[in-house]
């Protein structure tokens, strides 16, 4: 058994645009237009939005100039073009059920447990409890136990649900049946991997809801990394975003753009 305390993000996939399809397009209508931006999912959101007033080369010149005019006048929903995936792992049970809340512009792809074993499992140990070693003792006791039980329970249930069976039933049935009730011992600790999806606008609204305060700690590092990753990928959608160290050594994030 492994304990973890840091979260990994990677961001797995990202869009592009067809600049050839787009010339293809514009040229119907004799128009031309040149970005600034090498970045897909900005030169998406500025194309999306160029096509409400078909103002390509025209007005805003910059894709940070027009972009920011789209944060800054609350269009969010052109934002919602622009999409990446990503692999979140070393993440608590307790992380995932609180991420899958965000559902518009999101999709989630996650580990299951009634098909994965968790005989060999990893925890996730939250920070306040892991720097201080009377708690990390209790912490660490408790997780063992369940996983204990847990060991147990799926090799009791096993024989229980093949003698049920009595032949008949596939091991991998088998297996879901007992997994998926041995489980329940499991603690919100156990580690997760959850693939997601989520467009620009959704990503927003998470850093501006997990990245703050009030946010619960392991959510709350999740969305600074990821932000963090976001304004490396693209910059003029998540670039207004500032992380702030609070007086504690955690971070948060602040936005005067809130829910575009
Ligand atoms: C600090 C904190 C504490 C929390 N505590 C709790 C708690 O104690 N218990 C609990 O159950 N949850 C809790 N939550 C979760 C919270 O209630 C939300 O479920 C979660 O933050 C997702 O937010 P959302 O619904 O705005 O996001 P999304 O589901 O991604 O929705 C984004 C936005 O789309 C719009 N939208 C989405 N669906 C609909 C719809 N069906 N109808 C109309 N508009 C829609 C809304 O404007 C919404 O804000 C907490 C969240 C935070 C940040």
């Amino acid at each position: 058994m492994e304990i973890i305390h840091e979260p990994r993000v990677y961001l797995v996939s990202r869009q592009t645009l067809d600049r050839d399809a787009i010339d293809q397009f514009l040229d119907q209508y004799g128009m031309s237009w040149e970005t600034d931006t090498e970045v897909g999912g900005e030169q998406l959101v500025e194309a999306s939005g160029r096509v409400c007033y078909m103002s390509f080369g025209k007005g805003r010149k910059t894709n940070s100039e027009y972009i920011g005019n789209l944060i800054s006048m609350k269009h969010g929903s052109v934002l919602e073009h622009a999409s990446w995936e990503f692999v979140i792992a070393g993440v608590s049970r307790s992380f995932s059920h609180e991420l899958v809340r965000h559902r518009a512009g999101w999709a989630y792809s996650q580990l299951s447990q009634r098909y994965v074993d968790e005989s060999v499992a990893n925890f996730v140990e939250p920070q306040i409890i892991a720097e201080d070693e009377r708690l990390h003792q209790i912490w660490q006791r408790s997780v063992e136990a369940s996983h204990q039980a847990y060991r147990e329970l799926a090799e009791g249930l096993m024989e229980k649900v093949a003698a049920r069976q009595n032949g008949a039933g596939t091991k991998t049935h088998q297996r879901k049946l007992s997994r998926e009730a041995a489980r329940s011992v499991l603690p919100n600790a156990t580690e997760t991997m959850i693939f997601c999806s989520a467009n620009a606008r959704a990503l927003r609204h998470f850093f501006e809801l997990r990245g703050s305060e009030g946010a619960e700690a392991e959510i709350r590092r999740v969305a600074i990394k990821l932000l963090r990753l976001m304004q490396d990928e693209a910059p003029t959608l998540f670039g207004d975003y500032e992380i702030i160290t609070l007086e504690d050594g955690s971070e948060v994030t602040q936005t005067q753009f809130q829910k575009v």
